[in-house]
Formats: structure tokens, sequence, C-alpha cells
């Protein structure tokens, strides 16, 4: 991507980009905690999202930016964005208004619904652990 960013340098440095220059985006309601979903963000993206108070992707299928909100009304207003430890993904956290998914539904993770599961159980202290 040859886009022209004014993203903060020593931000940019810190970003562990994939094959298309992207990373990605979690997005969490800064009420409740809930994970509404993921987008994926190039360095113009970041910094609009980190400068502007709204969540801004670069949408892949579409090839644009994309201020969320914009079309639907259901805007994300930035409270933080934290970088993880290895650069490659942002965890934003919002106000969300109105419903997160496309499909008017809250979060992303309820639209598409629980996948069948093997449950897993940490060990009982004192008990199996090595
Ligand atoms: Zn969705």
């Amino acid at each position: 991507m040859t886009t022209v960013t004014s993203l903060d340098p020593a931000i940019a440095a810190r970003l562990s980009r994939d094959e298309a220059g992207l990373v990605a985006a979690v997005v969490q309601d800064d009420v409740s905690g809930d994970v509404l979903m993921l987008g994926w963000m190039d360095d113009e993206a970041v910094h609009r999202t980190l400068t502007t108070g709204r969540v801004t992707f670069w949408s892949r299928s579409r090839r644009e930016y994309w201020r969320k909100g914009d079309s639907s009304g259901h805007t994300q207003h930035v409270r933080s964005v934290a970088i993880d430890c290895d650069g490659d993904a942002l965890l934003v956290r919002v106000q969300q208004v109105g419903a997160a998914c496309h499909t008017g539904e809250r979060t992303c993770f309820l639209a598409g619904g629980r996948l069948p599961v093997v449950v897993g159980e940490a060990p009982v202290d004192g008990e199996g652990a090595a």
C-alpha cells in the first residue's frame, strides 16, 4: 500500500503488519467489556483512529477506508487504544452507538454464534500440574 500517512513514526515503528500492511483491531465496549468486532487497520486507519475520536478501518473487501457508522449510524467513539506485546494487534475500547455488527446484532460474535467445542478445565491446585 502506498498511502501517505501522518501516523506518528514512533507508533508506526511498533506496528507489526501482515503481508497486506494491516494490523488486527479488536473492538471492545468500554462500558460492558463485551468484545464487539474485529476489523483491520493500515497505518492511516490507525492514525485516523488515534486522532479523530472515531474508529476507522481499512475494508479489505471494498479496498477503502471505512469510518464505522458513516453509513449505518452505528458509530464507535474511541475511549482508549492499546497495542499488544508484539505489535500485530490493537485493542480499541469504544463507546458504541447502536449495534456493532452490520447484521443488527450488538456484537459480531453474537451474530456468528458459538461453535461446538470440547470444554477444557484447568487442573485444581495441587492436582495434575507438573
Ligand atoms: Zn458483524
